[in-house]
């Protein structure tokens, strides 16, 4: 059982007022809270050892480098990579998918075909638009149902030796679905197919077993799994990571260079180019150690009561509907109510300390498969508790009463 009182007092943002009322933070979605272990790993990280990497041979290089490195090895402990080196740093998701996906302009030919879903992000959709532009190649879509689920049986009919790469997400951001990606991935594999998973939304809620997966590339974000933003992981396999070009040509991803020849880096180099966000890959590791700390069995837990307590009280309310409403999510609420505009809500309840995300959470194609503009998505971590969602229900309530 975890000590919610103890892990708030661990996020020192939390325990403020925002328009003159308790601070209830429920845009977990878009970023999470930060620890102080994290915060302080920051300052010290400037104030001890702040140096370049991997070039100097002074000792506050090297002090530098080996805090890099073993940040790269508690992710690839964390994900089960076989390998460090398949374990890249990025600024993020979004930069890890534009790897791949330009990386696959080398790859693809017209006619050949590359798989996204109806449930991804903007993130996980036009990089893969922008190299069937470039090659030709085709882009196709698995299409969801009313729950917010993919299609399977779809998927599968889709799927065939044309296939080059899928590109789907663990879990929708904006709908919370936890789709079935080990039997997405063995199906890939099947036709010879490569298959990206975007798993933005699934670390700060789960562990991904790389390895067990079998994925042949994974990318998620630091700054949602309480690390600091513009940090980011993509793990490749690394037969795939060989093949792949380079993504951007500069520093520390060289060999050698002439004017007549390059030659490239080994693993993970080849893939760093420039000067990389040193202090945040390094406090990345310890957001990780403290995920770790507080265990994943009792995040998914508490998010688990959460998600059910908010499900439940969220439904008293007339004219509400909740969108996404899979048996298997994660503590993910997208919900309208009947007449009114989700900004409008949003806005209501932000005077009432209460932090939402109201929008299309950039999944354009979901909302226009529901047909509405936007929707108000409270997500949950592990931080939050239920006498924060009756907060949420009460200003819901009240937001309701002022609009209609
Ligand atoms: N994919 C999903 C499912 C996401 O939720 C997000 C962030 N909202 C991204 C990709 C992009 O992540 P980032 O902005 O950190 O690169």
């Amino acid at each position: 059982m975890l000590d919610i009182q103890k892990i708030r007092a661990d996020f020192p943002i939390l325990n403020q007022k925002v328009n003159g009322k308790p601070l209830v933070y429920f845009d977990n979605g878009a970023t999470s809270q930060k620890p102080q272990v994290v915060i302080d790993a920051i300052s010290k990280y400037y104030q001890e050892i702040n140096a370049n990497i991997h070039r100097g041979v002074h000792t506050l290089s090297q002090l530098a480098t080996d805090a890099y490195e073993i940040a790269r090895g508690k992710v690839q402990n964390h994900i089960n990579a076989k390998h460090a080196h398949e374990v890249l740093f990025t600024s993020g998701t979004t930069f890890g998918i534009n790897l791949v996906a330009n990386g696959f302009a080398s790859i693809l030919k017209p006619g050949d075909e590359v798989i996204v879903s109806h449930l991804e992000h903007h993130s996980n959709i036009v990089p893969w638009q922008m190299l069937c532009e470039k090659t030709g190649a085709t882009l196709k879509v698995i299409p969801m149902n009313e729950e917010g689920e993919l299609v399977m049986t779809e998927y599968d009919k889709l799927l065939s030796e044309k296939t080059k790469i899928v590109a789907v997400n663990h879990i929708s951001n904006a709908l919370g679905t936890i789709n079935p990606i080990k039997y997405m991935i063995d199906k890939a594999h099947e036709v010879g197919a490569a298959i990206l998973i975007d798993g933005a939304q699934s670390v700060p809620h789960l562990k991904p077993d790389v390895q067990a997966l079998d994925c042949d590339f994974y990318a998620f974000s630091g700054h949602k799994m309480c690390g600091p933003t513009g940090t980011g992981i993509l793990y490749g396999k690394e037969a795939w990571l060989n093949k792949l070009p380079p993504y951007q040509g500069g520093g520390e991803m060289i060999k050698e260079v002439s004017f007549e020849k390059t030659t490239y880096a080994e693993l993970p180099h080849k893939f760093e180019a420039g000067t990389p966000h040193i202090a945040g890959g390094i406090v990345l590791g310890t957001a990780i150690d403290y995920m770790n700390s507080v265990g994943f069995e009792n995040i998914q837990k508490q998010e688990l009561e959460l998600l059910a307590y908010a499900t439940e009280r969220l439904s008293e309310i007339e004219g509400l509907r909740i969108y996404g409403t899979s048996k298997n999510k994660t503590s993910v609420i997208s919900f309208n109510i009947e007449g009114i505009h989700p900004y409008d809500i949003g806005s209501i309840i932000d005077k009432l300390g209460i932090a939402v995300r109201t929008g299309h959470h950039c999944a354009q194609p979901i909302m226009n498969f529901f047909g509405i503009p936007g929707t108000i998505r409270a997500s949950f971590s592990f931080y939050n508790t239920k006498e924060e969602i009756d907060a949420l229900v009460d200003a819901v309530k009240k937001a309701q009463l002022m609009l209609s």
